[in-house]
């Protein structure tokens, strides 16, 4: 029965597309890229700008949903993790940061030791969680000892949780204090408990954007070369797009684009995801954001562009629960996770989500109202429960569920 309605479901998308190649007045440009889509062909980067320029909404829909739908079905994923910020003071000053407050902002600020971040961990201790997230801001004190030995500690107290931490921000930071090649600085962190690493601190790689928005961390190419000694080492990573603030259409596909040339050297990257601007309490309030449509457009171009990207994840926490079932039309195949307070970042950038907390079961609700599959995965995307045709027991249905995540 399910398989019916997958190969049904993968029928109409291809079908549409069809329908869509036929169409005698659709431009002459827009149907060569849907020809190439049908035929499984790379689209060059002019045609990405192109898309963006000339693609409406529910043309570049019929295009990520045929590919979502032929990688995936209808499977969309979600995960079950924690957040550890370790702090929000920040030695840098991202000009679209609501979330850091710089040193001598202090008073509102937070900085856990060591043992305050043990105990977050041990709060989930008997919680199905199979990952935590730890990102935050970059300060001295949290040096690569201080970070090894973390790691270390949350695999000694906790074999079984997936340590995804840190970005090359912090990366960068701590090798050049510690003075060591980032070849070497990420064979540490490996051997100290590291498993994987968010997307975070991409933003827009090219300076003409980054200097403006992002001036004194990490440039693009350091946040590509610290991802591609990871995946030297066997590992896998995910990869972020902050977009919709005062970069062009043409910046965001040069972002992608070198997003896919280095997938093509290692293959190291699970996950790509759009990040929107917020501009709520930040030092680029006065720039406008985009709305619903070029959220929507932007995942479809995302997908149709990273064909070499296994997933393309929009965060329901960040964009709504009603944008990101839309979303799941669009191209995306992955909504994150179930979520409790444990992330500031989105509700302090001026996420409709405040409080973030979604049940598994309301998460799986929200997935399956939109015709879609919940597969529970781990972080490398093992299925770890398949919610299509599960009963949640009678005792767990009205109970909150404390599970969170977020974030790349
Ligand atoms: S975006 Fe990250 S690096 Fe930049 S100020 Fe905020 S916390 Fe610091």
């Amino acid at each position: 029965m399910l398989n019916a309605y997958f190969c049904n479901s993968m029928s109409i998308s291809s079908d549409k597309l069809q329908y869509l190649i036929q169409d005698p007045n659709l431009d002459s440009d827009l149907k060569a890229i849907a020809q190439k889509v049908m035929k499984q062909e790379r689209i060059t980067f002019d045609e990405g700008v192109l898309l963006y320029e000339k693609g409406e909404l529910s043309y570049l829909g019929v295009l990520a949903n045929y590919i979502r739908e032929q990688r995936h079905g209808n499977k969309t994923y979600f995960n079950r993790n924690f957040h550890i910020e370790p702090t929000n003071l920040c030695v840098y000053d991202c000009k679209f940061c609501s979330y850091s407050r710089l040193i001598k902002q202090k008073e509102e600020g937070w900085a856990y030791t060591m043992e305050e971040m043990m105990d977050i961990v041990k709060q989930y201790d008997e919680q199905p969680v199979t990952e935590v997230h730890i990102v935050g801001g970059v300060l001295p004190q949290y040096d690569l000892d201080f970070y090894a030995n973390l790691f270390t500690n949350i695999k000694k107290h906790r074999s079984d949780l997936h340590v995804k931490a840190l970005t090359p921000v912090e990366y960068h930071y701590i090798f050049k204090k510690a003075k060591i090649e980032y070849a070497e600085g990420m064979k540490r962190m490996k051997e100290a408990g590291l498993e994987s690493i968010p997307g975070g601190g991409a933003e827009i790689f090219h300076p003409e954007i980054r200097e403006q928005i992002a001036k004194d961390k990490c440039t693009g190419e350091q946040w590509l070369a610290i991802h591609e000694e990871w995946h030297k080492l066997g590992m896998r990573s995910n990869a972020t797009m902050l977009y919709g603030h005062i970069e062009s259409f043409w910046h965001r596909v040069d972002h992608m684009e070198q997003l896919r040339q280095l997938q093509d050297r290692t293959g190291g990257f699970q996950t790509f995801i759009p990040l929107k601007f917020r501009n709520q309490d930040n030092q680029m309030s006065d720039v406008p954001e985009v709305n619903v449509i070029e959220d929507l457009r932007n995942y479809a171009i995302a997908r149709i562009y990273l064909d070499n990207f296994d997933h393309i994840k929009s965060y329901w926490a960040m964009i709504g629960r009603n944008t990101a079932q839309l979303s799941l039309a669009f191209g995306v195949d992955d909504i994150d996770g179930t979520i409790d307070d444990t992330t500031k970042i989105y509700s302090m950038a001026g996420s409709e989500e405040q409080n973030p907390a979604m049940s598994t079961k309301e998460l799986v609700d929200l997935i399956k109202q939109v015709g879609r599959h919940p597969i529970e995965r781990d972080t490398l995307y093992k299925v770890v429960q398949d919610y299509q045709d599960y009963e949640f027991p009678e005792e767990n249905k009205p109970k909150y569920y404390a599970l969170p995540v977020i974030n790349s």
